[in-house]
């Protein structure tokens, strides 16, 4: 845990909210349980305090979480670009690009940037910044028991205990430390559903989910002496089993199940011509860095890249080589 508690920055938050009317809450593309729990959390606060508030993060949107409180003031894309606001709050994404611009730096207008990624580039007017945080709902917690303790409601809760729940893994990865545990037996005491969480986010899923994971685990390859391993998801793959490119959320875990795997790497078709890249590195090996190299970036042991090819063999020659590169 970071010794950081960002009481300066709380209290300018706290201001900025009550200061203004109208405020768009943001997240990056794709959102996950992290993004969409610190979202909702927010913009259930600020519902509360009687502001106008809309919720966007681009790209698609997994439909369990529209089963969440919060999740009403979820715009469509058009609305989010039309609405007037006059206060942006970012979270959990390290740059405005992350969040197709919905997010802009702090210029012309008050925003607020919350976020856990170490490579966060400090766009905001306000940085709440901790790459030591297991979760950005970790840091809006913080700024709730910081600031407003009061407005903390068990639906709040919920969205804050997803966020940590999902970024890791199920209470599995090594980023689980000594807050994020303290942090959920908090919410538990405020009326967090930990066991409805954990079987709707992490333990449940479709038929056809677990079609397709049949599929992409039969894609599964060893490389480097079986201290990598790859695994990809097709077109072909989702149209057979009739899933989308969100239902493969989390298969990249698979691969570092493997004892001897240290890094993986999951490819996803996600456009003609474009290949969406995840990381994952199970010890100390930085896949951060090998993302940069393609204008990724992520955590040191889960990361993201996109390469401009619709080639997946060599798409898995150039990861594998960077792989090589640092297991040498
Ligand atoms: P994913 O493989 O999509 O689950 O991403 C793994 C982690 O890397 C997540 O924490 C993402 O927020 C982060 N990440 C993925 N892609 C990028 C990117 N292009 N830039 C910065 N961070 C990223
Ligand atoms: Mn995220
Ligand atoms: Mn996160």
């Amino acid at each position: 845990m970071s010794g950081e508690r960002f009481e300066k920055e709380f209290s300018e938050m706290m201001a900025l909210m009550e200061r203004h009317g109208s405020v768009l809450v943001t997240g990056h593309i794709d959102p996950d349980g992290d993004c969409i729990g610190s979202m909702f959390a927010i913009a259930l606060m600020l519902e509360e305090m009687g502001k106008t508030v809309m919720c966007y993060a681009p790209g698609e949107i997994s439909e369990l979480f529209l089963k969440l409180p919060g999740a009403s003031m979820l715009a469509r894309r058009e609305d989010a670009s039309n609405f007037k606001h006059d206060l942006i709050i970012a979270v959990d994404s390290p740059n405005t690009a992350r969040t197709e611009h919905f997010a802009r730096p702090c210029e012309n207008e008050d925003v607020i940037n919350i976020d856990h990624h170490p490579t966060n580039e400090m766009y905001g007017c306000v940085n709440i910044v901790d790459g030591d945080a297991a979760a950005t709902t970790v840091l809006v917690y913080r700024f709730f028991m910081s600031s407003a303790p009061d407005r903390m409601t068990s639906d709040i809760a919920d969205c804050l205990y997803l966020g940590i729940l999902m970024d890791t893994g199920g209470f599995r990865f090594r980023n689980v430390d000594s807050e994020a545990l303290r942090v959920s037996s908090e919410l538990l005491d405020l009326g967090a559903r930990a066991f409805d969480l954990a079987h709707e986010y992490i333990y449940m899923k479709k038929f056809s989910t677990l079609k397709l994971l049949g599929l992409v685990l039969d894609s599964l390859r060893l490389h480097l002496d079986g201290r990598a391993a790859t695994m990809e998801v097709t077109s072909e793959m989702l149209e057979k089993s009739g899933t989308t490119l969100k239902d493969s959320e989390g298969f990249v875990d698979y691969g570092a199940a493997l004892d001897d795997v240290e890094l993986v790497a999951l490819f996803r078709e996600t456009a003609p011509g474009e290949i969406r890249v995840s990381l994952r590195s199970k010890n100390h090996y930085d896949v951060s860095a090998l993302a940069e190299r393609f204008g990724g970036g992520g955590h040191v042991r889960a990361a993201g890249l996109t390469l401009e090819t619709a080639d997946l063999a060599s798409a898995r020659e150039t990861i594998v080589k960077g792989f090589k590169e640092m297991l040498d």
